[in-house]
């Protein structure tokens, strides 16, 4: 006898309305014309990479000029003062400017991601620094990061087609702003040469993450010559070219040819030699993925282009169970494989974008199951110091009310512990009261750690 006996029609699933499905419902049409700066702009230019190029914003105030007439005067006021006050450089594709609804700016998470509101800027935790993943202490030559066994980070350059509030890499990535004076990464081939060299060297990797700034912003020709130089090295067997472009100007897919066909040849030049060459992205929300993102993940498919993504878990655009969910289902349903979703880093200036790591471990249970495993992102934490990516789960103690999560990377450093700090406002009211106390810190940290290091024996 079995022990579980269903009853006959038990567990067959009734049809879903279709209605439901709107991971599939993706928008197309001009959608950009509501924008008045571009109403009379025709979909051949809108498809145009240079134009999206060429149009993209890099002024507060001209950003916030292109919306003036769609947002209310206290939203323009409360964004000028927090473009004052950010961090980060500015640079937003036309694109991601007429996906963003107007309307209500302040919800809206494309917004969320792209534009800060002084009225949202929360102290920073007090465990935070500039470079929190320690990538430049890890790096033997610059622009190289080279943490675990067998694979390395590789940052070609320091710019991206748009700048992210949340960047974690704001010690070098945009321009200097008023808050950081930037660490320089160009794109030299000096600099690279010391890179391929020492990656020559180093018999054991095997594994290239090549990333900037953003492998979008190389031109054809330098993403051939980083393909090439690469794919000689008889002991690498794997790269990813890492950029946001799909998520933000998926438009350079379509028509910029030379790159596009560059980004083609050498993954179909990796494919005659059996080494993995594939595309990573940065998708954060469903309503990044329209009808012209579909088409430029078509045309990748069609050249044998694998793409898979690297999204950043961020407060009130992706942290709930439903917007996670579209997110990756959405993704699904365009090709695009969910890879990885981060615990947001400790960044300066975007504490409101941070998240706990409690409630990461309930969007993981809710979410997982809704569609294919393999498309199914793993949640991860980079730990703080150069501990490198762990399962959220992974964690040795996690005390909710301070926040304080321990972990360990045995291929990193064996005898290491490593923190994470959950933003202060999200805590409970004891765990905030402990860390208003300045004398309390190092407490809070020396308690996490040993209950840490008790559970080892
Ligand atoms: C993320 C990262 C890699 C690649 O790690 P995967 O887990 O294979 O995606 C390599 N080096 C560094 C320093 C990284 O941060
Ligand atoms: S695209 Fe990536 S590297 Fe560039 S600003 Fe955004 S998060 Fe940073």
């Amino acid at each position: 006898m079995p022990i579980f006996q269903a009853p006959p029609g038990h567990g067959v699933k009734p049809p879903v309305d279709p209605d439901t499905l709107i991971h599939r419902d993706l928008v197309g049409g001009d959608f950009w014309r509501k924008i008045p700066a571009y109403r009379e702009i025709d979909e051949a230019t809108f498809l145009d990479h240079r134009w999206q190029s060429k149009n993209s914003i890099t002024r507060p105030d001209k950003l916030l000029n292109a919306v003036r007439e769609l947002a209310s005067p206290e939203f323009i006021a409360d964004a000028e003062a927090g473009f004052h006050r950010a961090p980060m450089s500015v640079r937003v594709s036309p694109y991601i400017l007429a996906l963003i609804d107007w309307s209500s700016p302040y919800q809206d998470p494309l917004r969320r991601q792209f534009v800060p509101l002084a009225s949202r800027l929360f102290p920073d935790h007090p465990k935070l620094d500039l470079d929190s993943l320690h990538e430049q202490a890890d790096s033997p030559t610059p622009g190289l990061t080279h943490r675990y066994p067998d694979k390395a980070l590789f940052l070609t350059l320091d710019t991206c087609p748009v700048y992210c509030r949340y960047c974690t890499r704001s010690y070098a990535v945009g321009v200097d702003t008023d808050e950081v004076h930037k660490v320089s990464l160009k794109a030299k081939p000096d600099r690279w040469d010391n890179i391929f060299k020492y990656i020559e060297s180093r018999p054991e990797l095997e594994d290239i993450v090549i990333s900037g700034g953003d492998a979008y912003n190389l031109r054809a020709e330098q993403l051939k010559i980083i393909g090439e130089r690469l794919l000689a090295i008889p002991h690498l067997r794997r790269m990813r070219f890492a950029s946001k472009g799909p998520a933000v100007m998926p438009q350079k897919i379509l028509t910029d040819d030379a790159w596009f066909g560059a980004l083609a040849e050498m993954v179909e030049a990796g494919r005659k030699v059996h080494k993995d060459v594939a595309l990573h992205t940065h998708f954060n929300h469903a309503n990044e993925i329209t009808a012209i993102t579909q088409r430029a993940m078509n045309r990748l498919m069609e050249a044998g282009i694998h793409v898979r993504n690297q999204s950043v878990l961020l407060r009130g655009v992706n942290d709930s169970v439903a917007a996670m969910g579209l997110l990756i289902k959405r993704m699904s349903y365009v090709n695009v494989h969910g890879y990885y979703v981060y615990q947001h880093d400790l960044v300066k200036g975007v504490e409101d974008l941070r998240t706990t790591v409690g409630s990461t471990l309930e969007l993981e249970k809710q979410v997982r199951g809704m569609t294919a495993g393999y498309n199914s992102p793993l949640f991860i934490v980079d730990a703080p110091g150069g501990g490198g990516k762990r399962d959220v789960h992974s964690f040795e103690h996690y005390n909710p009310v301070t926040g304080v999560s321990v972990y360990r990377s045995p291929n990193v450093d064996p005898g290491a512990f490593y923190c994470y700090f959950d933003p202060i406002d999200l805590l409970p009211n004891e765990g905030q009261q402990r860390w208003s106390d300045p004398a309390e810190h190092d407490a809070i940290v020396d308690e996490a750690l040993a209950a840490a290091k008790a559970r080892q024996r």
